[in-house]
């Protein structure tokens, strides 16, 4: 070219065409040990098309060409309608295809919610929108299983394997997705505030049909086919199967006022919406609403934490691709001391976030078991506080591996740092899950001695000594609200140190727990003391991506 004024050197060429799993140590040699490995040939063949360039490409066109909301169509009718990329379909075909939206419970076996764990955390590296409403639809089906009736009209529509993208009844609709409606303009943590306004159009109760009135402050998904609302009846707060179309064939008067203009997660429609006298069907109790509809929310609170773990998985490959191939002051920056030690720091974090989400999802494969249970219920919630807050540091730090790359919309890094602070506000801010942590722990106590007991049976010196740390925190009465966070960070840790110690390699889980539990380390990635070898850094990088 005439015009050319420099040769174009050091630039990063993009990841792409690589396997997602087989490149992922810590997940390929963990399926195992909970009982999953069966599942190890779709994850292989999953892997490598969530890693090709024609799906990448179509995760950055989901979030490039962004939904667009019509209310009313050419001729003035109310339509309330959100148009997509075909992208968009694209992936919620992928997730569809793979069951991640409800194969544990349309084909349960052991190590059921491990796999699919597994192939969310995959999924969720390459695009997080379409999480959403699969999710919501995921942890919907133990809900609506109780409603008999209901369920067998839903059942084959919910666990088919193929996106149906028509806005149809759901009648003639081949596949359905479910969303959730709770909170309002004047609160969202608190839904005991809220003001929706439910009156039955008959008979009363549980099944019957009903008429709401309200608004819903944020409603993402507003396509799915039907929302599992909160409104409150003369008894109190209810829940209700809402759908878009009512069963006469005419549109649910459900008015999507405008779509959110979010800082991240733009794939994904977010909506304010009123109900006009809206058809709903009550699901569960009257007036136990917020215990129907927390089976649900402790379901999505998980899947936060599944994707806040790949989110930070996919900033962390993407820092070592770089950091190999990009050179400053004449060396790789994989090979700069420091580089190394930030690089080593971050993989460490990434793998205790994948273990402790690995054995999360576990735990609801055992329902049955007390210790389990006590993981499911004072852990979750704990892990969903503590990793989605983490990914916020974690996908800055990698955003900052690739200097000014990192922060430009033409590469990755941009559009994981946005996506990665909406997992700790949804589902239960941070401090709403601690207090959360509290009430569970007061709610079963000999849950928590069982999880105090299985943690101090650590072959780790370091681990024992966490837990009585943890026990002194614990045993305070006084300031425990105030100290909610505290105490809740200190449960994360020693649950981390103990998978780490249990699982992981010895040096790499001695690594973690002396820099997790040295009081210089921790405050920012990039901290791990001189007793850690330059030759363990480098071991910790490599093994936590191979390229
Ligand atoms: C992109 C996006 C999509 C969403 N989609 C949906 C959806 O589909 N359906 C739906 O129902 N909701 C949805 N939400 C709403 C979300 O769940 C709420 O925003 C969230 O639960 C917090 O409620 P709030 O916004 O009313 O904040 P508030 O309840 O006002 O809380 C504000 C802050 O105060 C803290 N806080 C609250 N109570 C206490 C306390 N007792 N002590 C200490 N601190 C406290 C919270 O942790 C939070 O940090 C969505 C939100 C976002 C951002």
């Amino acid at each position: 070219m005439q015009w050319q004024t420099h040769e174009i050197s050091n630039q990063v060429a993009d990841l792409q065409d690589y396997n997602i799993f087989t490149s992922d140590t810590v997940l390929m040699t963990s399926l195992a040990q909970y009982q999953a490995d069966w599942y190890q040939n779709t994850l292989k063949t999953s892997g490598q098309e969530l890693g090709s360039s024609a799906v990448l490409e179509a995760a950055a066109l989901s979030n490039t060409h962004l939904p667009e909301l019509h209310t009313h169509d050419r001729q003035g009718k109310r339509i309330d309608r959100v148009d997509f990329h075909p992208s968009w379909h694209q992936l919620l075909g992928m997730l569809r295809k793979q069951g991640l939206h409800a194969s544990p419970w349309s084909q349960p076996r052991l190590g059921a919610h491990v796999a699919r764990a597994a192939g969310y955390f995959m999924q969720s590296q390459v695009e997080s929108g379409s999480l959403c409403p699969s999710t919501m639809t995921f942890a919907s089906i133990p809900v609506l299983k109780n409603e008999v009736f209901l369920f067998a009209e839903l059942k084959d529509k919910l666990y088919s394997l193929e996106h149906d993208p028509r806005d149809l009844p759901i009648a003639q609709k081949k596949s359905i997705l479910i969303g959730m409606g709770m909170t309002e303009k004047q609160g969202g943590s608190d839904v005991r505030t809220n003001t929706t306004t439910a009156v039955a159009l008959g008979a009363e109760g549980r099944g019957q049909a009903y008429a709401l009135t309200g608004h819903k402050w944020f409603f993402s998904a507003p396509m799915c086919d039907a929302h599992l609302v909160l409104a409150k009846t003369e008894t109190g707060l209810s829940c209700f199967f809402v759908p878009r179309w009512c069963p006469d064939g005419s549109k649910n008067a459900i008015l999507v006022q405008r779509l959110k203009d979010k800082l991240g997660n733009k794939s994904n429609s977010s909506s304010e919406v009123e109900f006009h006298n809206a058809y709903g069907v009550m699901i569960g109790n009257e007036g136990r609403g917020i215990p129907t509809i927390i089976e649900m929310a402790n379901l999505t609170r998980l899947d936060c934490v599944i994707g806040s773990a790949g989110l930070m998985r996919q900033a962390l490959v993407q820092a070592i691709h770089h950091a190999r191939h990009r050179t400053a002051f004449g060396k790789k920056l994989v090979d700069q001391p420091l580089m190394r030690n930030v690089l080593a720091d971050l993989a460490l974090e990434s793998e205790a976030a994948t273990r402790l989400m690995l054995h999360l999802a576990a735990a609801i494969d055992a329902p049955d078991d007390n210790l389990q249970r006590a993981w499911k219920r004072i852990m979750t919630p704990a892990a969903k506080f503590w990793i989605c807050k983490r990914a916020l540091e974690f996908t800055g730090e990698c955003m900052e591996v690739w200097g000014g790359n990192g922060y430009v919309e033409t590469g990755p890094m941009a559009r994981l740092y946005r996506e990665a602070p909406v997992n700790s506000i949804w589902e239960g801010s941070g401090n709403v899950m601690c207090l959360d942590v509290l009430r569970a722990m007061d709610r079963d106590p000999e849950g928590l001695q069982l999880l105090l007991q299985f943690w101090n049976s650590s072959t780790s010196e370091q681990v024992r000594q966490m837990v009585q740390e943890l026990k002194k925190d614990l045993a305070l009465t006084e300031f425990r609200e105030k100290n909610a966070r505290r105490i809740t960070q200190k449960l994360v840790l020693t649950a981390q140190a103990f998978l780490m110690s249990e699982y992981a390699e010895k040096d790499v889980a001695i690594a973690f727990t002396h820099s997790r539990m040295d009081a210089e380390c921790g405050r920012v990635y990039g901290s791990l003391g001189s007793e850690i070898s330059n030759t363990l850094l480098d071991h910790i990088i490599s093994r936590a991506f191979t390229e």
